[in-house]
Protein backbone atom coordinates (compact mmCIF):
# COMPACT_ATOMS: atom_id res chain seq x y z
CA UNK A 1 0.00 0.00 0.00
CA UNK A 2 1.31 3.22 -1.14
CA UNK A 3 1.06 6.07 1.58
CA UNK A 4 -1.30 7.98 -0.89
CA UNK A 5 -4.07 5.51 -0.88
CA UNK A 6 -7.20 6.36 1.01
CA UNK A 7 -7.44 5.13 4.41
CA UNK A 8 -11.26 4.45 3.68
CA UNK A 9 -9.70 1.16 1.79
CA UNK A 10 -7.00 0.84 4.43
CA UNK A 11 -8.57 -2.92 5.20
CA UNK A 12 -9.86 -3.68 1.53
CA UNK A 13 -10.11 -7.23 0.90
CA UNK A 14 -10.27 -7.29 -2.73
CA UNK A 15 -11.77 -10.15 -4.67
CA UNK A 16 -9.38 -13.02 -5.86
CA UNK A 17 -10.37 -14.50 -9.27
CA UNK A 18 -10.33 -18.12 -10.09
CA UNK A 19 -6.88 -18.42 -12.08
CA UNK A 20 -6.67 -18.33 -15.49
CA UNK A 21 -3.78 -19.46 -16.89
CA UNK A 22 -2.91 -17.79 -20.04
CA UNK A 23 -2.03 -21.14 -21.92
CA UNK A 24 -4.17 -24.22 -22.93
CA UNK A 25 -1.99 -26.46 -20.98
CA UNK A 26 -4.82 -27.67 -18.15
CA UNK A 27 -8.26 -28.73 -18.38
CA UNK A 28 -9.88 -25.86 -16.95
CA UNK A 29 -12.96 -26.64 -14.20
CA UNK A 30 -12.19 -23.91 -12.38
CA UNK A 31 -14.46 -20.67 -13.12
CA UNK A 32 -17.52 -21.52 -14.50
CA UNK A 33 -16.79 -20.65 -17.72
CA UNK A 34 -19.09 -22.60 -21.01
CA UNK A 35 -16.70 -25.38 -22.50
CA UNK A 36 -17.93 -24.23 -25.75
CA UNK A 37 -17.13 -21.39 -28.33
CA UNK A 38 -19.68 -18.56 -29.28
CA UNK A 39 -22.00 -19.69 -32.14
CA UNK A 40 -20.46 -19.56 -35.70
CA UNK A 41 -23.07 -16.74 -36.28
CA UNK A 42 -21.53 -14.62 -33.06
CA UNK A 43 -18.57 -14.50 -34.05
CA UNK A 44 -18.91 -13.82 -37.72
CA UNK A 45 -20.97 -10.46 -36.15
CA UNK A 46 -17.53 -9.06 -35.71
CA UNK A 47 -16.67 -8.03 -39.56
CA UNK A 48 -13.60 -6.01 -40.71
CA UNK A 49 -16.47 -3.15 -41.74
CA UNK A 50 -17.51 -3.32 -37.67
CA UNK A 51 -13.48 -3.42 -36.38
CA UNK A 52 -12.96 -0.31 -38.59
CA UNK A 53 -15.42 1.63 -37.04
CA UNK A 54 -13.56 1.15 -33.43
CA UNK A 55 -12.55 5.26 -34.03
CA UNK A 56 -15.78 5.96 -33.05
CA UNK A 57 -17.39 5.56 -29.58
CA UNK A 58 -19.52 2.82 -28.78
CA UNK A 59 -23.75 3.20 -28.47
CA UNK A 60 -23.88 4.28 -24.58
CA UNK A 61 -27.33 3.44 -24.64
CA UNK A 62 -26.79 0.22 -25.89
CA UNK A 63 -30.57 0.55 -27.79
CA UNK A 64 -30.35 -2.46 -29.63
CA UNK A 65 -29.31 -5.07 -27.61
CA UNK A 66 -31.17 -3.70 -24.67
CA UNK A 67 -33.70 -4.08 -27.69
CA UNK A 68 -33.28 -7.42 -28.70
CA UNK A 69 -33.29 -9.01 -25.09
CA UNK A 70 -36.17 -6.87 -23.95
CA UNK A 71 -37.60 -9.09 -27.35
CA UNK A 72 -36.44 -12.26 -26.17
CA UNK A 73 -37.44 -12.05 -22.21
CA UNK A 74 -40.97 -10.28 -22.84
CA UNK A 75 -40.28 -6.73 -21.51
CA UNK A 76 -39.27 -3.36 -22.53
CA UNK A 77 -36.48 -1.32 -23.01
CA UNK A 78 -36.58 0.11 -20.28
CA UNK A 79 -36.37 -2.85 -18.14
CA UNK A 80 -32.91 -3.72 -18.99
CA UNK A 81 -29.59 -1.98 -18.65
CA UNK A 82 -26.03 -3.69 -19.77
CA UNK A 83 -22.97 -3.28 -18.41
CA UNK A 84 -19.21 -4.78 -18.59
CA UNK A 85 -20.21 -8.08 -16.96
CA UNK A 86 -22.48 -8.41 -14.40
CA UNK A 87 -19.92 -7.70 -11.84
CA UNK A 88 -20.57 -4.10 -13.02
CA UNK A 89 -23.99 -4.01 -12.12
CA UNK A 90 -23.20 -5.73 -8.88
CA UNK A 91 -21.08 -2.59 -8.47
CA UNK A 92 -23.54 -0.10 -8.98
CA UNK A 93 -26.56 -1.54 -7.29
CA UNK A 94 -24.74 -1.81 -4.38
CA UNK A 95 -23.43 1.78 -4.92
CA UNK A 96 -27.10 2.29 -5.56
CA UNK A 97 -29.48 0.86 -3.11
CA UNK A 98 -27.46 0.71 0.13
CA UNK A 99 -25.62 3.21 2.11
CA UNK A 100 -25.29 4.03 5.82
CA UNK A 101 -29.03 4.10 6.36
CA UNK A 102 -29.73 1.12 3.97
CA UNK A 103 -27.65 -1.66 4.75
CA UNK A 104 -26.67 -5.17 2.52
CA UNK A 105 -27.53 -8.83 3.45
CA UNK A 106 -26.61 -12.06 1.70
CA UNK A 107 -25.69 -15.74 2.15
CA UNK A 108 -22.46 -16.29 4.85
CA UNK A 109 -21.36 -18.55 1.73
CA UNK A 110 -22.34 -17.42 -1.43
CA UNK A 111 -20.48 -15.01 -4.43
CA UNK A 112 -17.29 -13.96 -3.23
CA UNK A 113 -17.89 -10.57 -4.60
CA UNK A 114 -21.04 -9.75 -2.13
CA UNK A 115 -18.73 -9.24 0.70
CA UNK A 116 -16.06 -6.96 -1.53
CA UNK A 117 -18.48 -4.65 -2.20
CA UNK A 118 -19.89 -4.32 0.99
CA UNK A 119 -16.62 -3.54 1.89
CA UNK A 120 -15.97 -1.09 -0.95
CA UNK A 121 -18.70 1.22 -0.20
CA UNK A 122 -18.09 0.87 3.14
CA UNK A 123 -22.06 -0.68 3.92
CA UNK A 124 -22.83 -2.39 6.91
CA UNK A 125 -23.82 -6.42 5.85
CA UNK A 126 -25.51 -8.64 7.76
CA UNK A 127 -24.29 -12.74 6.47
CA UNK A 128 -26.69 -15.12 7.06
CA UNK A 129 -25.38 -18.25 7.79
CA UNK A 130 -26.38 -21.17 5.15
CA UNK A 131 -28.91 -23.79 6.71
CA UNK A 132 -26.74 -27.38 7.74
CA UNK A 133 -27.95 -28.85 3.65
CA UNK A 134 -26.36 -25.62 2.40
CA UNK A 135 -29.24 -24.08 1.48
CA UNK A 136 -30.26 -20.20 1.92
CA UNK A 137 -31.97 -19.55 4.79
CA UNK A 138 -34.92 -17.76 3.51
CA UNK A 139 -36.47 -17.11 7.12
CA UNK A 140 -33.53 -14.97 8.52
CA UNK A 141 -32.56 -13.25 5.20
CA UNK A 142 -36.39 -12.56 4.98
CA UNK A 143 -36.03 -10.95 8.95
CA UNK A 144 -32.54 -8.82 7.85
CA UNK A 145 -32.40 -4.94 7.52
CA UNK A 146 -31.43 -3.41 4.06
CA UNK A 147 -30.85 -4.62 0.43
CA UNK A 148 -31.34 -8.61 0.36
CA UNK A 149 -28.54 -9.72 -2.57
CA UNK A 150 -28.83 -13.41 -3.29
CA UNK A 151 -27.32 -15.40 -6.24
CA UNK A 152 -29.97 -18.29 -7.20
CA UNK A 153 -29.14 -20.98 -7.94
CA UNK A 154 -26.66 -20.24 -5.44
CA UNK A 155 -22.99 -20.16 -5.96
CA UNK A 156 -20.64 -22.33 -4.88
CA UNK A 157 -23.33 -24.37 -3.92
CA UNK A 158 -25.28 -24.73 -6.88
CA UNK A 159 -28.30 -25.24 -5.00
CA UNK A 160 -31.72 -23.20 -6.54
CA UNK A 161 -34.48 -21.47 -4.52
CA UNK A 162 -38.26 -22.13 -5.84
CA UNK A 163 -39.92 -18.66 -6.91
CA UNK A 164 -42.68 -18.74 -4.10
CA UNK A 165 -39.27 -18.36 -1.84
CA UNK A 166 -38.01 -15.25 -3.59
CA UNK A 167 -41.36 -13.96 -3.63
CA UNK A 168 -41.38 -14.49 0.33
CA UNK A 169 -38.43 -11.97 0.33
CA UNK A 170 -39.66 -10.08 -2.15
CA UNK A 171 -43.32 -9.68 -0.05
CA UNK A 172 -41.05 -9.35 3.41
CA UNK A 173 -40.57 -5.60 3.08
CA UNK A 174 -41.84 -4.03 -1.00
CA UNK A 175 -39.48 -0.81 0.60
CA UNK A 176 -36.43 -2.68 -0.15
CA UNK A 177 -34.91 -4.13 -3.07
CA UNK A 178 -34.29 -7.99 -3.97
CA UNK A 179 -31.62 -8.42 -5.68
CA UNK A 180 -31.62 -11.79 -7.85
CA UNK A 181 -28.23 -12.74 -9.28
CA UNK A 182 -29.13 -15.20 -12.14
CA UNK A 183 -25.89 -15.53 -13.41
CA UNK A 184 -26.68 -19.90 -13.61
CA UNK A 185 -30.44 -19.37 -13.88
CA UNK A 186 -30.16 -21.20 -17.73
CA UNK A 187 -28.53 -24.68 -16.32
CA UNK A 188 -32.14 -25.60 -15.04
CA UNK A 189 -33.27 -23.51 -12.33
CA UNK A 190 -36.71 -20.96 -12.54
CA UNK A 191 -35.86 -17.17 -12.93
CA UNK A 192 -37.81 -14.78 -11.51
CA UNK A 193 -38.59 -13.22 -14.13
CA UNK A 194 -42.35 -13.67 -13.96
CA UNK A 195 -42.00 -11.83 -10.86
CA UNK A 196 -41.28 -8.64 -12.00
CA UNK A 197 -44.57 -7.22 -13.30
CA UNK A 198 -46.23 -7.88 -9.48
CA UNK A 199 -43.16 -6.35 -7.41
CA UNK A 200 -40.76 -3.25 -8.09
CA UNK A 201 -38.67 -4.11 -5.60
CA UNK A 202 -37.36 -6.73 -7.71
CA UNK A 203 -33.81 -6.46 -9.50
CA UNK A 204 -32.43 -9.38 -11.62
CA UNK A 205 -28.91 -9.66 -12.90
CA UNK A 206 -27.99 -11.77 -15.95
CA UNK A 207 -24.66 -12.45 -17.59
CA UNK A 208 -23.60 -13.44 -20.80
CA UNK A 209 -20.21 -15.25 -19.48
CA UNK A 210 -21.61 -18.84 -18.29
CA UNK A 211 -24.40 -19.75 -20.62
CA UNK A 212 -23.61 -18.02 -23.66
CA UNK A 213 -20.03 -18.60 -23.71
CA UNK A 214 -18.51 -15.01 -23.50
CA UNK A 215 -16.73 -14.93 -20.63
CA UNK A 216 -14.26 -13.24 -22.02
CA UNK A 217 -16.33 -10.02 -23.62
CA UNK A 218 -17.35 -8.53 -20.28
CA UNK A 219 -21.10 -8.82 -20.95
CA UNK A 220 -23.42 -8.46 -18.45
CA UNK A 221 -27.34 -6.99 -18.45
CA UNK A 222 -29.99 -6.75 -15.76
CA UNK A 223 -33.56 -6.31 -15.53
CA UNK A 224 -35.68 -4.52 -13.16
CA UNK A 225 -38.43 -1.83 -13.48
CA UNK A 226 -38.41 1.27 -15.31
CA UNK A 227 -37.18 3.30 -12.31
CA UNK A 228 -34.72 0.84 -10.74
CA UNK A 229 -33.14 0.77 -14.07
CA UNK A 230 -33.25 4.22 -14.74
CA UNK A 231 -31.42 4.64 -11.19
CA UNK A 232 -28.88 2.33 -11.85
CA UNK A 233 -28.45 3.99 -15.25
CA UNK A 234 -27.57 7.36 -13.63
CA UNK A 235 -24.80 5.11 -11.85
CA UNK A 236 -23.49 4.07 -15.33
CA UNK A 237 -23.43 7.51 -16.19
CA UNK A 238 -21.66 8.91 -13.55
CA UNK A 239 -18.95 6.13 -13.94
CA UNK A 240 -18.39 5.42 -17.64
CA UNK A 241 -21.02 5.53 -19.95
CA UNK A 242 -19.10 3.53 -23.00
CA UNK A 243 -18.87 0.44 -20.41
CA UNK A 244 -19.50 -1.87 -23.73
CA UNK A 245 -17.56 -1.12 -26.54
CA UNK A 246 -18.70 -1.73 -30.07
CA UNK A 247 -17.50 -5.43 -30.41
CA UNK A 248 -19.41 -6.81 -26.98
CA UNK A 249 -22.51 -4.80 -28.37
CA UNK A 250 -22.30 -6.50 -31.62
CA UNK A 251 -21.60 -10.03 -29.96
CA UNK A 252 -24.62 -9.50 -27.82
CA UNK A 253 -26.60 -9.12 -29.91
CA UNK A 254 -26.24 -11.70 -32.09
CA UNK A 255 -25.74 -14.17 -29.68
CA UNK A 256 -29.64 -13.11 -28.40
CA UNK A 257 -30.68 -14.02 -32.60
CA UNK A 258 -28.71 -16.86 -32.37
CA UNK A 259 -30.50 -17.86 -28.61
CA UNK A 260 -31.46 -21.58 -29.59
CA UNK A 261 -27.79 -22.34 -30.06
CA UNK A 262 -26.86 -21.28 -26.54
CA UNK A 263 -30.17 -23.04 -25.24
CA UNK A 264 -29.52 -26.46 -27.17
CA UNK A 265 -25.12 -25.55 -25.12
CA UNK A 266 -27.07 -25.45 -21.76
CA UNK A 267 -29.15 -28.94 -22.57
CA UNK A 268 -25.89 -30.52 -23.31
CA UNK A 269 -24.14 -29.18 -20.27
CA UNK A 270 -26.99 -30.47 -18.05
CA UNK A 271 -26.91 -34.04 -19.43
CA UNK A 272 -22.59 -34.07 -18.68
CA UNK A 273 -23.91 -32.82 -15.38
CA UNK A 274 -26.19 -35.52 -14.85
CA UNK A 275 -23.43 -38.07 -16.16
CA UNK A 276 -20.70 -36.71 -13.90
CA UNK A 277 -22.59 -36.86 -11.09
CA UNK A 278 -23.00 -40.55 -11.20
CA UNK A 279 -19.72 -41.14 -12.03
CA UNK A 280 -18.80 -38.96 -9.25
CA UNK A 281 -20.76 -40.73 -6.76
CA UNK A 282 -19.58 -44.15 -7.78
CA UNK A 283 -16.17 -43.23 -6.67
CA UNK A 284 -17.56 -41.88 -3.44
CA UNK A 285 -17.90 -38.13 -3.44
CA UNK A 286 -21.20 -36.32 -2.01
CA UNK A 287 -22.15 -33.30 -3.65
CA UNK A 288 -25.43 -30.76 -3.49
CA UNK A 289 -27.77 -30.86 -5.75
CA UNK A 290 -26.92 -28.35 -8.44
CA UNK A 291 -29.31 -26.69 -10.99
CA UNK A 292 -25.87 -24.71 -12.43
CA UNK A 293 -22.93 -25.67 -15.06
CA UNK A 294 -20.50 -26.66 -11.93
CA UNK A 295 -21.14 -29.47 -8.94
CA UNK A 296 -20.04 -28.88 -5.09
CA UNK A 297 -18.58 -31.85 -4.28
CA UNK A 298 -17.13 -33.27 -1.14
CA UNK A 299 -14.79 -37.11 -0.87
CA UNK A 300 -14.96 -38.66 2.95
CA UNK A 301 -11.33 -39.99 2.16
CA UNK A 302 -9.47 -36.79 0.85
CA UNK A 303 -9.33 -33.11 1.94
CA UNK A 304 -10.48 -30.67 -0.54
CA UNK A 305 -6.74 -28.78 -0.61
CA UNK A 306 -5.34 -32.30 -1.11
CA UNK A 307 -7.40 -33.08 -4.07
CA UNK A 308 -7.58 -29.92 -5.69
CA UNK A 309 -3.86 -29.49 -5.61
CA UNK A 310 -3.72 -33.55 -7.14
CA UNK A 311 -6.20 -32.29 -10.01
CA UNK A 312 -3.67 -29.73 -10.72
CA UNK A 313 -0.54 -31.66 -11.08
CA UNK A 314 -2.47 -34.07 -13.04
CA UNK A 315 -3.64 -30.50 -14.99
CA UNK A 316 -7.02 -29.82 -14.35
CA UNK A 317 -7.38 -27.18 -12.69
CA UNK A 318 -11.10 -26.87 -9.88
CA UNK A 319 -11.74 -24.20 -7.64
CA UNK A 320 -11.40 -24.63 -3.79
CA UNK A 321 -12.05 -22.30 -1.29
CA UNK A 322 -10.27 -22.23 1.26
CA UNK A 323 -13.09 -21.21 4.03
CA UNK A 324 -14.67 -21.86 6.96
CA UNK A 325 -17.70 -25.38 6.35
CA UNK A 326 -16.50 -25.70 2.89
CA UNK A 327 -12.69 -26.01 2.73
CA UNK A 328 -13.23 -29.73 2.00
CA UNK A 329 -15.40 -29.13 -1.38
CA UNK A 330 -14.33 -28.35 -4.78
CA UNK A 331 -16.39 -26.55 -7.14
CA UNK A 332 -16.09 -28.57 -10.31
CA UNK A 333 -16.92 -26.47 -13.50
CA UNK A 334 -19.00 -28.75 -15.78
CA UNK A 335 -16.90 -29.00 -19.32
CA UNK A 336 -17.45 -31.40 -22.20
CA UNK A 337 -17.55 -35.01 -21.67
CA UNK A 338 -14.54 -35.34 -23.05
CA UNK A 339 -12.95 -32.70 -20.24
CA UNK A 340 -15.07 -34.29 -17.45
CA UNK A 341 -13.37 -37.66 -18.61
CA UNK A 342 -9.87 -36.31 -17.87
CA UNK A 343 -11.17 -35.47 -14.63
CA UNK A 344 -12.02 -39.16 -13.83
CA UNK A 345 -9.27 -40.03 -14.97
CA UNK A 346 -7.16 -37.77 -12.80
CA UNK A 347 -9.51 -38.58 -9.42
CA UNK A 348 -9.35 -42.08 -10.49
CA UNK A 349 -5.35 -42.09 -9.90
CA UNK A 350 -5.04 -39.96 -7.11
CA UNK A 351 -7.57 -41.94 -4.98
CA UNK A 352 -5.20 -44.91 -5.83
CA UNK A 353 -2.34 -43.27 -4.71
CA UNK A 354 -3.71 -41.08 -1.32
CA UNK A 355 -7.01 -42.68 -0.16
CA UNK A 356 -7.24 -46.02 2.26
CA UNK A 357 -7.78 -49.13 0.34
CA UNK A 358 -11.76 -49.71 0.45
CA UNK A 359 -12.69 -45.95 0.08
C1 LIG B 1 -19.70 -15.56 -12.69
C2 LIG B 1 -20.61 -14.84 -11.76
C3 LIG B 1 -20.83 -13.47 -11.87
C4 LIG B 1 -19.94 -12.61 -12.73
O1 LIG B 1 -20.26 -12.60 -14.00
P1 LIG B 1 -19.57 -11.59 -15.03
O2 LIG B 1 -20.73 -11.26 -15.88
O3 LIG B 1 -18.52 -12.38 -15.71
O4 LIG B 1 -19.06 -10.39 -14.30
C5 LIG B 1 -21.77 -12.87 -11.06
N1 LIG B 1 -22.44 -13.58 -10.14
C6 LIG B 1 -22.23 -14.89 -9.96
C7 LIG B 1 -22.98 -15.61 -8.91
C8 LIG B 1 -21.30 -15.55 -10.76
O5 LIG B 1 -21.04 -16.82 -10.55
Amino acid sequence: MSRFFSSRFASLEAYTPGEQPQDQSYTKLNTNESPYPPSPATVAAVTETELNKLNLYSDPTGRRLREALAELYGLQRENVILANGSDEILSFAFMAFADKETPVAFPAISYGFYPVYADLYGLEATKVPLLPDFSVDVEALAAAKGMIVIANPNAPTGIALSLDKIEYLLKSDRDRIVLVDEAYVDFGAESALPLLQKYDNLLIIRTYSKSRSMAGARLGFAFGSPEIIADLETIRYSTNPYNLDRLALLLGEAAVKDDGYYKRNCEKIAATRAAAEKRLKEMGFTMTPSTTNFLFVKHPAVSGETLYLGLKERGVLVRHFNKPLIQDYLRITVGTPEQMETLFAAIADMLSKTAPKGV
